[in-house]
């Protein structure tokens, strides 16, 4: 699927172990990334300093559900059950 425009939730609700310009231990979980924008555009989204997590992160819908506050829940379940979404 497409990444749903206006979300940012896969840049909010997990935790990221690895290091993120400007936050180099990562993020803890329902932490917005500082790189996420007021219109929840990535601002380093082009950038070789973007983790290689989020490269690797795809938009599916098993995750991402019909809208944004499926994707908050549904991310926020994964959290809680230590699924590691973004390994490094
Ligand atoms: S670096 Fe960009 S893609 Fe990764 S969590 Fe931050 S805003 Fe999201």
């Amino acid at each position: 699927m497409e990444c749903r425009p206006n979300c940012g939730a896969c840049c909010i609700a997990p935790s990221i172990s690895s290091p993120i310009p400007g936050m180099p231990d990562g993020k803890p979980a329902n932490v917005r990334c500082i790189h996420l924008t007021d219109t929840y555009q990535c601002r380093i989204y082009d950038s070789a300093n973007r983790p290689d997590v989020c490269h690797q992160f795809k938009a599916e819908e098993s995750v991402c559900g019909r809208n944004r506050n499926e994707a908050l829940q549904n991310l926020n379940r994964l959290e809680n059950n230590r699924f590691e979404l973004f390994s490094s």
